[in-house]
Formats: C-alpha cells, sequence, structure tokens
C-alpha cells in the first residue's frame, strides 16, 4: 500500500522544501520499522520545479495475525486462509495512517526546525492514493474531503478489469488537490480520514483515541458537515468514546460560538446606554422583563430553572438585592460555559457564595429546589415534550412551590412577523411546541388553579395589535398571604 505527496515550486519557493518538510532527505531512500512491517520513503522525483514523496508500506500479514486484529474484510473472521491473505498489504487503511504517523511526526505536528517559516506556508498540494477502500463509495468520499477545501478526483476500482459486468469492488484511485492548505492539515486530515474510509481498525479502540482524534481533527473537525460520521467511525462506533468526543467537539463550537454570542449582547447593552434609537434584541427585552418582575416581587433568592449559558445569572449577579442566585439546567455542557462565562473560578469569595450552578431535570421533584423565592423559566417550557410538562408543572408549582414563579415563552402568532422566519416554522429547531395567546393562557390558569397562584401576564417585546408581542410572560404569585419573601422578612426584622 502506498500513497504520494507531490508538491511544485518556483526557485524562490523550490518543491524540493518538501523533504525539509517531511524531515527526510530527497536523495536517500530510507526504510523504518513500524509495528506491522516496514515503511520506505522515497522520491520518485525531486527537483526545483516538482516534487514527490511515496509513502510505501510493506505489511507483515503474519505480524498482523499474531497481534490480533487481522481479519480482512470480505472474509469471516474466523475463516483461517483469510486471516492471511486478505487486502491489508495493499490497500490504505488504518496501518498507513499509523505509519504515516510515525515516519511523518513532526510534520504533522508543523515542526521544522531548518526552515521554521516554511510549515506555516501553504503550497500546491497533489496527494494519490491509489488503493483506498472506499466504504461509503465515491461519493462520502467526496463528502469528506471537499469541506477542507480539496478538489477531489475520485475513481472506482472495477473488481476484474476482464470482467466489467462484475461490477465494481470497494476501492478508489483518491487523487486530491490544494493550494490553499499546509503540509501538516494535509496530513492530518489524512491521518483521520483514511481509516475512516476503511473502516476496520487493525487495533483495538481505547479511550486515548479520543485525544488523537481531538488533537488530529484541530481547526477542521469541529464543523465539519460529517463530524459524526468522522468521529463514530474514527473511534470504531464505540458509542462512549464518540459521544465524549462529539461532546468535546460540541464544546469547543460553542466556545467559540458562545464568545461572539456574549459579544453581541454586551454591544446589544452598550448601544443601547448610547442612543434609544436602536431596536434592543429581544433577548435583552426579556431579561429587563423578568428582571422588573423579581424586582416588583421582592424576591431575593432566585432559582434560574433551565439556565442555559447562564446570562439572566450574570445579570442577576449585578443586582445586589438579589442574595442568592442558583442556575439548574439539565444540560451539562450549558453549565460548562455559564460557569466559563461567569468567571466562576476567578470570582472573589463574597461574590462566589451569592451563585450556584448545579445539574438537574425540571421533569423530576427535587428537594434543592425548595425554599426560594421566585422561579424563573425563561424559555424553557417549549423545549420539553408536552407530555413532559405536567411533570415539571409538579416539580416546580407542586414541589419547590416558591412565591413567585416567571414562565415566558415565544408566541406563535407572532412568527408571521419574523422577516426571516419562513411560515409555519417554530424560531428553534429544538421548539417542541410554540403556543398562541390563548394557549399559553389556559395552560397558564388551569396551572395556577390546581396549585393555590393567581396568574398576570405582561408582554414582552413590541405588543401588535394584530398578533400580540414575540414574546408571553406569566407572573403567578402564591396566593396564601402567609408566604413572604426573603427581602420582606428582612425589612421587617429591622
Ligand atoms: N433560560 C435560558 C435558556 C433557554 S434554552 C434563556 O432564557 O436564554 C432552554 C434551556 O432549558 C436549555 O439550556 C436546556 O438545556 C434546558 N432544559 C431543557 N429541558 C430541561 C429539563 N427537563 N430540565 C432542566 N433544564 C432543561
Amino acid at each position: 500500500m502506498f500513497l504520494t505527496i507531490t508538491t511544485t515550486g518556483t526557485p524562490e519557493r523550490p518543491a524540493t522544501d518538501l523533504g525539509y518538510l517531511l524531515h527526510k532527505h530527497p536523495g536517500k531512500a530510507q526504510a523504518f520499522s513500524v509495528s506491522y512491517g516496514k515503511a520506505h520513503v522515497l522520491y520518485p522525483e525531486a527537483d526545483a520545479q516538482r516534487c514527490t514523496a511515496a509513502l510505501l508500506l510493506e505489511v507483515d500479514a503474519v505480524a498482523l495475525v499474531r497481534r490480533g486484529k487481522g481479519k480482512g474484510r470480505g472474509g469471516a473472521p474466523d475463516a483461517a486462509l483469510a486471516q492471511y491473505v486478505n487486502d491489508r498489504p495493499y490497500a490504505a487503511s488504518s496501518l498507513l495512517a499509523v505509519a504515516l504517523s510515525a515516519v511523518f511526526s513532526s510534520a504533522i505536528r508543523g515542526v521544522c526546525a531548518a526552515k521554521p517559516e516554511l510549515p506555516e506556508q501553504t503550497r500546491p498540494l497533489r496527494v494519490e492514493v491509489p488503493a483506498l477502500p472506499a466504504r461509503g463509495g465515491p461519493e462520502l468520499v467526496r463528502r469528506l474531503f471537499e469541506p477542507l477545501g480539496w478538489a477531489v478526483t475520485v475513481a472506482p476500482v472495477p473488481l476484474d478489469p476482464r470482467f466489467p459486468a462484475w461490477g465494481d469492488s470497494r476501492y478508489v484511485g483518491l487523487v486530491l488537490e490544494s493550494e490553499s492548505l499546509t503540509l501538516a492539515e494535509a496530513l492530518r486530515h489524512l491521518y483521520v480520514l483514511l481509516p475512516v474510509l476503511d473502516d476496520a481498525k487493525h487495533y483495538w479502540v481505547s479511550s486515548d483515541e479520543v485525544d488523537k482524534l481531538l488533537r488530529a481533527g484541530e481547526g477542521w473537525l469541529p464543523g465539519h458537515p460529517e463530524q459524526k460520521l468522522i468521529t463514530s467511525r474514527y473511534l470504531s462506533r464505540r458509542w462512549s468514546l464518540t459521544r465524549q468526543a462529539m461532546e468535546r467537539l460540541e464544546l469547543v463550537r460553542l466556545a467559540e460560538a458562545d464568545d461572539s454570542e456574549v459579544e453581541d449582547i454586551d454591544n446589544a447593552v452598550e448601544a443601547e446606554a448610547e442612543t434609544e434609537e436602536k431596536p434592543t434584541p429581544l433577548a435583552v427585552q426579556r431579561r429587563d422583563a423578568i428582571i422588573a418582575a423579581l424586582k416588583a416581587s421582592g424576591a431575593a433568592r432566585v432559582l434560574d430553572l433551565g439556565c442555559g449559558q447562564g446570562s439572566l445569572v450574570q445579570a442577576l449577579l449585578k443586582d445586589p438585592r438579589f442574595t442568592e442566585i442558583v442556575g439548574v439546567d439539565v444540560s451539562v455542557r450549558a453549565l460548562t460555559i455559564a460557569a466559563r462565562r461567569l468567571k466562576l473560578d476567578r470570582m472573589g469569595e463574597r461574590q462566589a457564595s451569592r451563585v450556584q450552578l448545579f445539574q438537574g431535570s425540571l421533569a423530576y421533584t427535587d428537594t434543592r429546589l425548595k425554599g426560594y423565592d421566585a422561579a424563573v423559566l425563561s424559555e424553557v417550557i417549549e423545549h420539553l415534550d408536552l407530555p413532559r410538562l405536567p411533570a415539571l408543572e409538579y416539580a416546580v408549582f407542586g414541589s419547590a412551590r416558591p412565591r413567585t414563579v416567571l414562565v415566558t415563552t415565544p408566541n406563535v402568532e407572532y412568527n408571521v412577523r419574523w422577516e426571516s422566519l419562513p411560515a409555519g416554522h417554530a424560531r428553534h429547531g429544538d421548539h417542541r411546541f410554540e403556543w398562541t395567546r390563548e394557549e399559553f393562557r389556559s395552560w397558564a390558569a388551569a396551572v395556577a388553579e390546581r396549585h393555590g397562584y393567581e396568574v398576570a401576564f405582561v408582554p414582552v417585546g413590541p405588543d401588535d395589535p394584530e398578533v400580540g408581542p414575540p414574546t408571553q410572560m406569566a407572573v403567578f404569585t402564591l396566593g396564601t398571604a402567609t408566604t413572604k419573601t426573603t427581602n420582606e422578612k428582612e425589612a421587617q426584622a429591622a
């Protein structure tokens, strides 16, 4: 099995720089022993205009069998002969990927001591893999490489050229060309994607593979449209590892997205302070409406249920009247981002004593939620399946029973006013339902009735005469006069 890497050059940037980048001299043929055989590096051509490096792997099929996972595809795992006679010596697979990382390790890391400026540079690259086992066919090969900036030529290899009726084999000849990548990027793409296409790792995949994948995938895997398939196949479909990797990739993506979102909100708040003319984003209007209602209720100890990435918690912390703020969410990922955004680890002791984040599901009663003045459910109920809603209702209104509960949710009638929203679409992919004003009011009235609360409704955002406001908020207040908020008790004591 082999692959070649070709680059072209100019007198100022000679193609033979490839030798420096790969740490292998173009004038020599070298051999390295790797776990399943021998890897050879040689240069079929090497001058200033054009230079090609070939990596050729001689697989020792017997060693492969001795070490355990030598089964080729296409034969029953126990078929004795298939263990020895299989495609492994000829097809570019995880064995080639391992050889690639062993023989070109500095190049993959983008290190070049002799010419440190080289690894940063993009250059014309052409990679050829004559026999690539491609489970998923030519179409998948394109979906994997094209989003990364490669022009892909993929030619199916016939099963037997003498008998065209037999059709194609599962092998393809692959040529990748690009001018916009560095050599290190190209090698990291191959290191991950060759075994993904082969989809039959020759070794047992353990948890350190997750680290390897994330390291090799840095800069291109988060956000790749086939991220899930790549991750799952790379980790040999071991579900727990795949989930771990997907969560870490999602964190990288969210961390990037979240930074811009935080900036957006901060900018919006600043812009609002500077000029009255600019419209205030709905998220900011909602937050302001919630804070105003909390102040009016006299609450000091507040639960933010389904706190997401913590923007309300952050806003509440700025006002000393809120002496205890607890953010609860079912998503560990959201809480991790909230903690980072609040800079919990760098917070002074006094500030830190006011805030708590914990994981919990609102679909279950939870004694940790008892004894607070107010609870906020901002844009949360629509994320639950309707049949789960009575469970949330009981956990909040029946069990936790704060004196005040604020619930906000989209008003679906307003959706026709969103310019960017196609008719009939929900505002967010994860919304399980969106209610009209009538639907929300009748749900809220029934909840209040069942649990002894009174309820009032507050529009958030422009209250359109025809379709109402974009967000609807219900303010529930516990009916009996016996429950006092912390602030009222303190006022009384003073
Ligand atoms: N309150 C925030 C976030 C709203 S997004 C805001 O107004 O911006 C909805 C949040 O509810 C998500 O963070 C989601 O993880 C959380 N959530 C959904 N179902 C939940 C459940 N059963 N228990 C707790 N949190 C839940």
